[in-house]
């Protein structure tokens, strides 16, 4: 049986599920010790999982769209959780002036675009796939993150975590990268209300989504990798960040007046009571 990638314990096998586009089952293993739970098979050829379809709503997960967020940038639902999360660095920073943020997974690049254009910030991004041929953002490179080392105030991985295979040699990374007393600020599912359930998690899609976490995991994560772990809670910010993921888990792209006329002060506490997104910790350097 495979040891945890994580802490090196026993695991258990937790079942097998078959993959959103390859068609083939994998097997989910979880660690008792570090909350942990990874595909002990995951897809090695990442050009069959991350290829243009993806990108475009008709890969392993029907909801991301990046083409029409770079079409659609002033219109398109994502603004809420760009807002959000740019609210959120602010809650736990003080402010924002003169700060080197690093998007780590930026896609087509939306969320650089918003701080460089909103924020009194000089952001970048970073992708591992081809998909930022099309960002209208500075793109670096992986060349150039090593001239980077110690550089960023702010490190975002929006829903990056979870498609990587070796998570904490990417935190390690990550921890390079930031100046001391930097914040990564990471956005995952959190696997903690879903335990008896996890195979049929609708986030749990195996060719893409590898490596699930709950707070004590990324806790884990973050402290092995030389950060400190702080909970900030349900800070200003998580409203707009799950207004987003309600309205796309609903398919609606774009902004309108129907759900404008939604109480989000109050539907975002009631989702945030099931998915306990703002559980997970921060990393400060
Ligand atoms: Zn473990």
């Amino acid at each position: 049986m495979t040891n945890c990638l994580l802490c090196q314990s026993s695991t258990t096998v937790v079942g097998k599920k078959p993959g959103g586009r390859i068609k083939r089952n994998f097997t989910l293993l979880h660690c008792q010790t570090c909350g942990f739970y990874f595909v002990e098979d995951p897809e090695l050829d990442f050009e069959k999982v991350y290829d243009e379809a993806y990108y475009d709503g008709r890969g392993a997960d029907p909801l991301i769209n990046y083409k029409h967020e770079i079409e659609s940038f002033s219109t398109t639902v994502r603004n809420y959780e760009w807002r959000g999360i740019t609210k959120f660095v602010e809650s736990c920073l003080g402010k924002l002036d003169g700060l080197t943020w690093l998007d780590y997974g930026c896609g087509t690049g939306g969320l650089v675009r918003f701080c460089n254009e909103n924020l009194p910030v000089k952001a970048h991004g970073f992708d591992q796939s081809s998909v930022t041929k099309e960002a209208l953002i500075p793109v670096l490179s992986e060349a150039d993150l090593e001239k980077y080392q110690g550089s960023f105030d702010v490190i975002t991985a929006i829903e990056v975590i979870e498609h990587c295979i070796d998570p904490l040699a990417e935190f390690a990374k990550l921890r390079r990268l930031l100046k001391p007393g930097g914040l990564l600020f990471c956005t995952t599912g959190n696997t903690a209300p879903f335990e008896t359930t996890i195979l049929d998690w609708s986030y749990y899609v195996p060719d893409i989504h590898v490596s699930l976490f709950q707070p004590k995991t990324l806790k884990y994560c973050l402290e092995k990798s030389g950060f400190r772990a702080e909970n900030h809670g349900f800070q200003p910010g998580f409203e707009s960040i799950i207004r987003f993921k309600v309205l796309k888990s609903l398919k609606m792209s774009e902004m309108n007046i129907l759900e404008k006329m939604v109480p989000w002060s109050i539907a975002s506490r009631i989702v945030e009571s099931k998915f306990k997104l703002s559980d997970f910790p921060v990393g400060r350097s």
